[in-house]
């Protein structure tokens, strides 16, 4: 089942401060890889032969429950947990330790602020993109798609009604001149799937947007909403896309090795062709992070916000973060960016030296 507060959720902790993100996200967000302190990229890592079977159902596995921290519940004398990640989860610990924390282990949960514009436009994309494939073949017209934007439309975040029913006509355009370039015969093989697989450390679970076959080959499409427009280089370094394909490939039992950006605003799509060697780098990257969650979450567990692992990690996108009204340090970066200031054109930046 879909709704949009499982879409919403999934969008808004990928909603700034890198690339790998649903299209949501403030246009000028940095590769969090390249952040100073954070480098988990990886020369080498596990044989993807060497990755457990898929899992899809952990708790059937013999593995326990989630616990608030990501790890599973053990007993004295048990193994190790595995780890319960998710792209999501592993980015955000990159992006900000201190957002982390606010956003996956305090209890109760800081509030966050109220759904942006540009979220709204995610959402709305996303969904008619969903729905579309539910329409008999017939059905996949302009004037379906008219209306999937209409019942999809979220009118939160905008600066007034105006601006929320232009926007409402742009995403329509949008959808519907990107869906002219699809063949709307094929069927996919699944749409906003889940798919999981686990290695000895971790049991990684993620939501496809959309998984092609096509000519027997599977791809991995997932779309883009926001101003910027995805690079080759954006497909060839994303962590989330290379963990959905090795989950798409365990969950099928097949190979997945193409991955693709679907740019919606523009029709720009952008791919990478990985390799198992290129996958394995990936997992290997993946792994060092949850390495460093678990100590964190650990830590976390017997200090609370004592810690010192959750540090704020103050930058120029803080201005976009949803728990900055909880933090002295990013509220310090600047005034905070409008409701709708993800909707409006990208500034150019000149180098003034
Ligand atoms: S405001 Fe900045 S430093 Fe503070 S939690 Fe958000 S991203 Fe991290």
């Amino acid at each position: 089942m879909h709704s949009n507060t499982q879409q919403y959720a999934a969008i808004r902790c990928e909603a700034y401060g890198r690339t790998e993100i649903r299209g949501k996200s403030p246009p000028t967000a940095p590769s969090t890889h390249t952040r100073p302190g954070n480098c988990h990229t990886a020369t080498s890592g596990p044989t993807l032969s060497r990755l457990a079977p898929t899992v899809s159902g952990m708790t059937r596995h013999g593995v326990g429950p989630e616990t608030a921290s990501g790890e599973q519940a053990s007993f004295r004398g048990m193994p190790t947990p595995l780890y319960l990640a998710s792209p999501s989860r592993l980015l955000g610990w990159l992006d900000c330790p201190r957002r982390y924390r606010m956003q996956y282990l305090d209890r109760p949960r800081p509030e966050a602020r109220a759904q942006r514009a540009h979220t709204s436009v995610g959402i709305a994309t996303h969904n008619a993109l969903r729905d579309f494939w539910d329409l008999p073949v017939a059905g996949r017209t302009p004037a379906g798609v008219a209306e999937l934007v209409r019942t999809s439309w979220i009118d939160a975040g905008f600066r007034d009604p105006e601006q929320s029913s232009a926007w409402r006509i742009r995403v329509r355009g949008a959808v519907t001149d990107y869906l002219r370039g699809i063949d709307r015969e094929r069927q996919p093989i699944g749409i906003e799937r889940s798919v999981s697989f686990r290695t000895d450390e971790m049991v990684v679970t993620g939501r496809i947007d959309r998984l092609d076959d096509r000519d027997g080959h599977l791809v991995v499409v997932d779309y883009k909403t926001g101003r910027s427009v995805p690079t080759a280089e954006d497909a060839r370094t994303s962590l989330p896309l290379a963990l959905y394909a090795i989950g798409a490939a365990r969950t099928f039992r097949r190979d997945c090795t193409r991955v693709e950006l679907h740019h919606v605003p523009t029709g720009t799509v952008v791919a990478h062709q990985h390799t198992d060697a290129s996958l394995s780098r990936k997992v290997a990257e993946a792994q060092s992070i949850v390495s460093d969650l678990r100590t964190a979450d650990a830590e976390f567990a017997r200090l609370g916000a004592a810690s010192s692992r959750f540090e704020p990690a103050p930058s120029p996108f803080c201005t976009w973060c949803d728990f900055r009204a909880h933090c002295p340090e990013g509220a310090a970066m600047g005034p905070e960016k409008s409701d709708w200031a993800g909707l409006e054109p990208v500034r150019e930046t000149r180098d003034s030296s």
